[in-house]
């Protein structure tokens, strides 16, 4: 059985586990039907998955072959020993990732796409693989740039692969875990609470807590925010909040028809939290 078969099964394997954990211990209350976001999540996903493997992953090998080849990259550049080589690789994968977040967010083009992640209305780990498949076609460009200059091997490639995919579901996950056992985590991983901030309709913390797998880069760019509660949290985009902006068609098309203004309500309130105390605690993951 090849590799990237392998890595399907424990993904789904990881993926039914969070599934049916989140439904017995969840973090966030769900306040709308499950199916009907169930199904919207799984035909998003299902183009996601499609563009992936027609399009990102064909050119992520080609550009791995070609790495492997040339003496190009980073990793070639430095030839660390290879135990090292391996924790530089997976860190460095990890850290451009983070920056290609950043930019999802940053720069107009991409945050109409990245949006269609965002608005869903409720965050499991359903919404984990809910890319709109525009996004995943526009990350083509970013992992030939990322493989090529990182100079990542195969190994390095394909681990980082399992860890990445495994920790998107489980931060993406409802699923409530001892606050002291989470904030012990949080110092290694981006955790469900980490990620929950990230997706509140609060402009200023959607555009904190980055990070995919390791926490430490939004600690380093200063853009982690961990002091805000769970139940204080209205997950989604406070401009497709209305009832039908997250009917499947809608999901679509959105990247491409006229944008509203993301971070008003319909009735023209901005959601915000305003709060000298919570400047002061940001790396305090808060229950
Ligand atoms: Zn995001």
């Amino acid at each position: 059985m090849n590799l990237s078969l392998y890595t399907l099964f424990i993904v789904l394997a990881i993926f039914l586990l969070l599934f049916a954990v989140e439904k017995l211990f969840p973090l966030r209350e769900s306040r709308g039907g499950l199916l009907a976001r169930l199904i919207v999540n799984a035909v998003i996903s299902g183009f996601a998955f499609v563009t992936a493997a027609l399009v990102v992953r064909p050119a992520s090998q080609r550009a791995l072959h070609w790495v492997s080849e040339q003496p190009f990259g980073l990793l070639h550049v430095l030839q660390l020993p290879a135990w090292t080589q391996f924790i530089a690789g997976f860190l460095l994968l990890d850290l451009s990732f983070y920056y290609w977040h950043v930019l999802n967010h940053k720069v107009p083009l991409l945050w109409r796409f990245h949006n269609v992640h965002h608005l869903d209305p409720e965050l499991d780990v359903s919404t984990g693989f809910r890319f709109h498949f525009g996004e995943v076609l526009l990350s083509t460009l970013f992992r030939v740039v990322q493989v090529s200059l990182t100079g990542i091997s195969f190994a390095i490639f394909a681990a980082y692969e399992v860890v990445f995919q495994a920790n998107t579901l489980f931060h993406h996950s409802n699923l409530r875990l001892p606050i002291r056992l989470e904030r012990w985590l949080n110092k290694m991983l981006v955790t469900p609470r980490m990620h929950g901030i990230h997706h509140s309709q609060v402009q200023h913390e959607t555009n904190s807590n980055f990070g995919v797998v390791f926490p430490w880069w939004d600690r380093l760019h200063r853009t982690l925010g961990l002091n805000i509660a769970q139940s204080k949290i209205a997950i989604g985009i406070p401009g497709y909040t209305s009832p039908g902006d997250n009917r499947l068609w809608h999901t679509f098309i959105l990247p491409f028809v006229q944008q509203r203004n993301y971070w008003r309500k319909p009735d023209g309130s901005a959601p915000n939290r305003v709060s000298a105390d919570l400047q002061k605690h940001k790396a305090f993951l808060a229950e």
